[in-house]
């Protein structure tokens, strides 16, 4: 319940690490919003797991 996500997530949008806070937690519209481009960053992709990288 309590995990602390201490991992900065990278947005796949605008390359950027920010500290996000998990929204939906447990739903399947789980993830981040953005600070700095605003957009929603899903949890599985913030994960940074799969990557096209570059
Ligand atoms: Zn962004």
């Amino acid at each position: 319940m309590s995990k602390v996500q201490d991992r900065a997530t990278v947005c796949p949008h605008c390359k950027k690490p920010f500290d996000g806070e998990l929204l939906a937690e447990g739903s399947r519209h789980e993830g981040f919003k953005c600070p700095h481009c605003r957009l929603f960053v899903p949890a599985e992709r913030a994960n940074g797991a799969d990557g096209a990288t570059s």
